[in-house]
């Protein structure tokens, strides 16, 4: 098991089980020619929820499954109460409306579809699909009240929309890794589950990291708060803006011991990771000394 499929371990012992509810009608204003505009349309919708059925296989209650009448109900009250041009727009809020109703979806699958007037039998549909992933962040702040910034920041995290705080770790201690002339690091990693995708949290963490004064600089500088995405569920990224499993993730130790608070214990790293390392820490010497 490599570092990027790590965290789907924490879910390990779930028994996958799927509701699907077929053909519910939805009565909503959507579409972008005259007549849609003026009066409800019929939407037919195709769902599947994809759930852990441990619970509900234990204890046979319904509180404990996806309740398939409650999801229909739902979503034909969300759609009544919305207006939309595209069907896409109405797909997308309707998956996020659903999977924050239903804490118990992991994923769910929407196919909305539509019988235009003038079509005949001819129909169109939409499909759409969402998820609730789980992320590891790592926080950390060298700079002012440390403890209260790791603090205020978990806050911020647990309250930004679609983003449920799980667990926390043991506040750390650390040393500054690349830059060594400056105050010692608080440190600490968050497991949350989100509805958001990747880059739509990297956004949220970005915000929260200028909100706190976080000012873009000097790199391994002094920093009130810094954080970052160590893992997200499914998803692997290489890209400058964006790179999942974070490359330190497992270089860092004082990162494996708040994933090991967190339940997740990382595989040992291979002999090209530690060779990174080692470049990183001689390119970074270099650059002291400049
Ligand atoms: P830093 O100064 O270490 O906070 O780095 C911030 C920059 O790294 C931003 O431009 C991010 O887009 C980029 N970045 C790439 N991967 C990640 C990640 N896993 N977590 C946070 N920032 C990342």
């Amino acid at each position: 098991m490599g570092p990027d499929d790590i965290i789907s371990s924490l879910r390990i012992g779930a028994r996958m089980g799927r509701v699907l509810a077929e053909r519910i009608p939805l009565h909503c204003i959507c579409g972008v020619r005259e007549k849609e505009r003026h009066g409800r349309t019929v939407l037919f919708a195709d769902i599947a929820v994809d759930y852990d059925i441990i619970q509900c296989l234990a204890d046979d209650k319904i509180e404990n499954a996806v309740d398939y009448s409650a999801l229909a109900s739902t979503a034909m009250a969300f759609t009544e109460r919305t207006q939309f041009y595209l069907l896409e727009k109405l797909a997308d809020s309707l998956v996020s409306h659903l999977l924050a109703s239903f804490p118990r979806a992991l994923s769910l699958g929407l196919r909305l579809q539509k019988n235009p007037a003038g079509w005949g039998n001819t129909s169109f549909s939409c499909s759409l699909s969402g998820r609730r992933s789980l992320a590891i962040l790592g926080l950390g702040s060298n700079l002012g009240d440390r403890g209260r910034a790791l603090e205020e920041a978990t806050e911020r995290l647990a309250a930004i929309r679609h983003c449920r705080l799980l667990r926390s770790s043991s506040l750390h201690r650390t040393a500054p890794l690349l830059r060594t002339d400056q105050p010692e690091f608080f440190n600490e990693a968050l497991l949350i589950e989100t509805l958001l995708s990747p880059m739509e949290l990297l956004a949220e963490m970005q915000s929260i990291e200028r909100a706190m004064g976080r000012l873009r600089g000097e790199r391994y500088g002094p920093r009130p708060i810094d954080i970052d995405l160590l893992l997200f569920e499914g998803f692997v990224s290489s890209s400058a803006a964006l790179t999942v499993p974070h490359p330190g993730l497992r270089l860092r130790r004082f990162w494996i011991e708040e994933l090991a608070d967190l339940g997740l214990i990382l595989p040992p790293a291979s002999g090209a990771i530690l060779r990174q390392r080692c470049e990183q820490i001689r390119k970074c010497k270099n650059f002291t000394k400049e």
